[in-house]
């Protein structure tokens, strides 16, 4: 072993890189109002710091260059290989990049959101403190009728009698809550009193999670079929994240956001011109809005 690679062992070296820059602009919190009370915060996310002239897709890169190496150089520019990595559902790069958000949304939205399982959450107690007066109360014209052709959604309005008498009962349950207070007063556990409160009480939570995961949360969370309570979470989030990894969230528009999925039935019908190969209502109906969204004739 040479004198010099003898230093070498175990020597630390920092390379003299481009200057980094702050991907969140020196921000400690940006933040998007949602619903009556809600809110999105961004309050940190990795990688924090990226080249100068760069942005945090540039950790997508660097990460994907290790498992392809410099091979990778000679064919990809950067937004040409994270645009390959999402077309391929080469996901493993994306998890490089994390974000973290503070959000207050109602209990109802909680409930749904919680259910991505890929993120680490921490949630305001209501066992060790009093939950905040904070109720969720949709605006008459959000007052939603129940779909007939879809038991999970709404649609249209429903008449400004029954949105102003649903009002009413919203502001009852809401009244619920001096009772909740007295009842902590009076020496009633919070974790037990909390469960006189209906669901549109807001929580809060630390929400962190990587970018793969996101793009899954957000593709099925700004969906048209998702609540629009939750999806406008969604929406602000999205906003929020898009000047981070513009060229990740470019590519996530186009090959999944904006994309479409077509099964082997479909396939066949489109390239036969034939009717769908199923009885199944449902199934039909989806192929013909995907048939009017593509803007060619719904076969058989
Ligand atoms: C429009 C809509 C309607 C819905 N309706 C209902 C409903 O009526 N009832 C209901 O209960 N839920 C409902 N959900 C919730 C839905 O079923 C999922 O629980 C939720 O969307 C989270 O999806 P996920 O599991 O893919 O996400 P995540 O939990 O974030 O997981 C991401 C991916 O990681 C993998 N993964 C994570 N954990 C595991 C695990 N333990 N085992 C194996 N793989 C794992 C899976 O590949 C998964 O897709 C609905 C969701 C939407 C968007």
């Amino acid at each position: 072993m040479s004198v010099e690679s003898e230093k070498r062992c175990g020597e630390v070296r920092v390379m003299p890189d481009a200057p980094m820059v702050d991907v969140m602009g020196g921000a400690s919190r940006i933040e998007r109002r949602v619903l009556d009370h809600g809110f999105v915060a961004l309050i940190d996310c990795m990688p924090r710091m990226a080249p100068e002239g760069k942005t945090a897709d540039y950790s997508i890169v660097q990460a994907a260059r290790v498992s392809y190496g410099e091979g990778t150089k000679q064919v990809n520019e950067d937004r040409g290989l994270v645009r390959y990595l999402l077309r391929h559902r080469h996901t493993t790069p994306f998890e490089m990049v994390e974000f973290k958000f503070h959000v207050a949304m109602p209990i109802f939205v909680a409930r749904q959101w919680i259910r991505h399982r890929t993120a680490n959450v921490n949630e305001y107690s209501a066992r060790y403190s009093i939950v905040p007066d904070r109720f969720y109360r949709p605006t008459p014209e959000a007052i939603r009728a129940q779909s007939q052709s879809n038991r999970q959604g709404g649609d249209g309005i429903v008449d400004a009698g029954t949105a102003e008498e649903f009002l009413a009962l919203l502001e009852r349950a809401e009244g619920l809550y001096k009772d909740y207070l007295g009842f902590t007063e009076r020496g009633v556990a919070r974790e037990l009193a909390r469960t006189a409160l209906p669901v549109s009480v807001y929580t809060e939570w630390y929400w962190k999670c990587d970018l793969h995961n996101l793009f899954h949360f957000l593709s099925l969370r700004m969906d048209p079929h998702a609540q629009h309570e939750i999806r406008v979470y969604a929406d602000a989030m999205y906003e929020l994240l898009r000047p981070i990894v513009p060229i990740a969230c470019e590519a996530f528009e186009d090959y999944r956001l904006g994309a479409m999925h077509l099964t082997r039935l479909e396939i066949e019908a489109i390239r036969t011109a034939a009717p769908l190969a199923t009885t199944n209502k449902r199934e039909i109906a989806e192929f013909e809005a995907k048939c009017d969204q593509l803007g060619i004739p719904r076969a058989g």
